[in-house]
């Protein structure tokens, strides 16, 4: 017989979090992997790393960080203070964040990146993808200068490590596919290990297995149509189980149920993400760029915002172009400013040294109405406005019925280069409702359903329509922390 204190659901990041500091409190905890060891990790696993935190200055960073005090004193390193942090994610949420869930997000962020650096994280500034050197100078932008090292992959492997440590017992293969629950507290979890139905008993359950990301057809009923043509940017194991299991025995479901977030990615990435090909599909320099459908029209503001505010909705808007792709296009200009992912060999790109040669490269576009477009976009460039990719730059365009708002040049300088994207699913917004503090999950009247807890991507009302770079991975260790923590208590308390 299986029997535990905690039985904690996912491997991933918010998982891991649980199942430590379940640990801590001195529980005996099992952790249950749909994935075989190969594949195991989640979405956690595939992420770039980027951490947001509240920090006010670089002495703040330093306890996580190890950088030197010419790192430090030589660099800009932006600011994100209790009071932006709330600023952006009200923002970016059209004020329908859960506040409760948001203070506790924005007040513990630090702490908890401290505690998991006890467990061995390590952490490094996260100069290729939010900073740039301009003028000599290198400054951070969008309020995100943390990743963790070796991104989400090094994340996994270090909190594995603990895991060892802290002698959690981890079985892969395991997916769970309902919750032994009487009608009055959940007691455990029933799974498929290797296709063997097994029981696990325990005080407390944590589900961190997850959103729907991965389920075409859910997608397709939550999100709407179309949404089945996605790619998936990360695990295909998210097929949205922990939530049905939830809600299966009456728990509440929260939040923006028809959001998610998603990035323009390369056109011919695999349907699923590749563990063995992280990083090759993210194209997320479009504010340096133009970006024209098959009509060869533009059809969003690219340099509305730093990435880190528009990209997880600019793959939605990808989505609903013609035949789902769009081009991203460079001028000669932007090219130092690149992310390096552009390099990539299994980019779908194509360079000219005229517009006009580079229209008829284009595969799929108008290319009349491109080389339109472009005339008309060179036209409303303003003039005289320094171009620097590290700040708002107010380099905009002037009488466009879509404005770009930032980091506009006139393509005049070759190689003009195109880059063919389509829609990235990276997960889903919706989510179950929980009593904040602890992750208990509340059922449909509001009341604490006794043994089950979430966290991480299954946590609903977070997030809405949009989100700010670097709060996924930090959401899953705050709350799994809380979660685990709580579930650990309750289930020692009834031994
Ligand atoms: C390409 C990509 C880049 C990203 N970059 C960043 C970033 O830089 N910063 C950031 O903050 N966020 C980033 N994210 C988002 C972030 O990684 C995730 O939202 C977060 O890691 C989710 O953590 P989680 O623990 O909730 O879920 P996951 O890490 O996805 O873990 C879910 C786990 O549950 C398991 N599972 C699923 N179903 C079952 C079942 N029935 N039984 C048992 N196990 C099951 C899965 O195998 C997996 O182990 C990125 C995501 C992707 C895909």
């Amino acid at each position: 017989m299986n029997e535990y204190d905690v039985v904690v659901v996912g491997k991933g990041n918010a998982a891991l979090c649980a199942a430590l500091a379940a640990r801590d409190e001195g529980a005996r905890v099992a952790v249950l992997e749909a994935a075989p060891l190969d594949e195991a990790g989640g979405n956690s696993r595939f992420a770039g790393g980027a951490m947001r935190i509240t920090y006010n200055d670089v002495n703040d960073l330093r306890r996580l960080l190890d950088i030197t005090d010419e790192e430090a004193t030589n660099t800009d390193w932006d600011t994100n203070t209790v009071d932006e942090f709330f600023d952006d994610m009200f923002r970016v949420t059209a004020y329908r964040t859960d506040s409760e869930l948001c203070e506790i997000l924005v007040r513990q962020s630090l702490e908890t990146m401290v505690w998991l650096r006890s467990k061995g994280v390590r952490f490094t500034p996260f100069y290729g993808s939010t900073s740039q050197v301009v003028g000599g100078r290198r400054r951070f932008f969008g309020r995100n200068p943390v990743a963790v090292s070796g991104g989400g992959e090094g994340l996994v492997q270090a909190l594995d490590a603990a895991a060892v440590k802290a002698r959690l017992e981890v079985f892969y293969e395991t997916r769970a596919v309902s919750l032994i629950y009487d009608g009055a507290r959940v007691s455990g979890v029933r799974t498929l290990l290797r296709g063997v139905p097994t029981e696990f008993h325990a005080r407390s359950v944590v589900l961190a297995c997850g959103g729907f990301e991965a389920n075409p057809e859910w997608r397709t009923k939550y999100l709407g149509p179309g949404w089945e043509l996605a790619k998936v940017r990360g695990t295909r194991f998210n097929m949205g189980e922990g939530l049905k299991m939830a809600l299966d025995i009456g728990a509440c479901p929260h939040g923006n149920w028809s959001g998610r977030h998603t990035t323009p990615w390369e056109r011919h990435a695999p349907e699923f993400g590749d563990v063995t090909l992280m990083n090759s599909w993210y194209r997320h320099s479009f504010p340096l760029s133009v970006m024209i459908n098959a009509e060869g029209r533009r059809f969003v503001d690219e340099g509305a915002d730093f990435y880190n505010y528009t990209y997880a909705v600019y793959g939605e808007a990808v989505l609903k172009q013609p035949g789902q792709f769009a081009w991203q296009i460079f001028d000669g200009k932007s090219k130092q400013y690149m992310r390096s992912e552009y390099q990539d060999r299994r980019a779908t790109k194509v360079s000219a040294a005229t517009l006009e040669e580079l229209a008829d490269k284009l595969e799929g576009v108008n290319a009349t109405q491109f080389l339109a477009t472009m005339r008309e976009y060179n036209a409303a460039v303003k003039r005289g406005v320094p171009y620097n990719p590290a700040v708002r730059d107010g380099a905009c365009t002037e009488g466009l019925a879509l404005p770009k708002s930032n980091w506009a040049v006139v393509y005049d300088t070759p190689p003009f280069e195109a880059y063919n994207t389509t829609c990235g699913i990276t997960f889903t917004f919706g989510g179950l409702r929980t009593e904040p503090a602890s992750g208990q999950v509340l059922d449909l009247t509001m009341r604490p359903i006794p043994g089950l807890y979430t966290a991480g991507e299954m946590l609903g009302g977070l997030y809405y329509f949009n989100y700010g770079s670097g709060t996924g991975l930090v959401s899953g260790a705050v709350f799994g922390k809380l979660a685990g923590t709580a579930a650990a208590k309750a289930a020692v308390a009834s031994r």
